[in-house]
């Protein structure tokens, strides 16, 4: 959180470069954008604003915490979460959520429900797993006997690249991503 009012910014005569100085709310008193009563009238004036996706942007980057920005307000986590959507940073498919850890206070992005970390349930992100899973393909090596190697289930390898409704999952159990990034890709032979 930085505290950084871009509405005063706007205020300021001395800004008139960049996107700050061509922000909707520079012709309206920059308190509007503070006071909770008033919050209705700066989030319509934000939602004509020719530069809310960088406003917004900046607000999401720095993890504000006060005011209206981009027609979200800050404060509140699900507004928050509706910023990032409008912004294309989080999927609306998947109704993911910000939560805060029930076993080590960290705060997580996760799909509804979830109480506890990715990495207190034991998971770690399963890109990296699935780049390598890719490297051991493009070296001849099938994902069947990728999973029987490392004991995974085929309808879990099989899930790990359809996923469900168009969405890969985000996590697997660390176990099993340990195990199979261990397997070295063969060097590729010239021919
Ligand atoms: S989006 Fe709203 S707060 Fe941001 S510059 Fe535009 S009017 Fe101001
Ligand atoms: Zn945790």
């Amino acid at each position: 959180m930085t505290g950084f009012n871009v509405n005063k910014v706007a205020f300021d005569s001395e800004v008139t470069a960049g996107w700050q100085g061509r922000g909707a709310c520079r012709q309206h008193d920059p308190d509007m954008w503070f006071a909770p009563a008033l919050a209705p009238d700066a989030k319509r004036i934000c939602q004509g604003c020719p530069v809310w996706r960088l406003c917004g942007a900046e607000a999401d980057d720095a993890d504000e915490r006060i005011g209206i920005r981009a027609g979200f307000d800050m404060s509140r986590r699900a507004e928050r979460t509706r910023l990032r959507i409008a912004l294309g940073r989080v999927s609306p498919k998947a109704e993911y959520l910000e939560f805060t850890c029930g076993d080590c206070g960290g705060v997580f992005i996760t799909r509804r429900g979830y109480r506890i970390c990715p990495t207190c349930r034991g998971l770690v992100d399963a890109g990296p797993v699935r780049d390598h899973i890719l490297a051991l393909n493009a070296a001849d090596i099938p994902r069947t006997q990728i999973a029987a190697q490392v004991g995974m289930s085929k309808h879990s390898m099989w899930h790990l690249f359809t996923g469900k409704k168009g969405e890969l999952p985000l996590h697997v159990s660390k176990e099993i991503a340990d195990r199979i990034c261990a397997i070295p890709v063969p060097a590729r032979v010239a021919s």
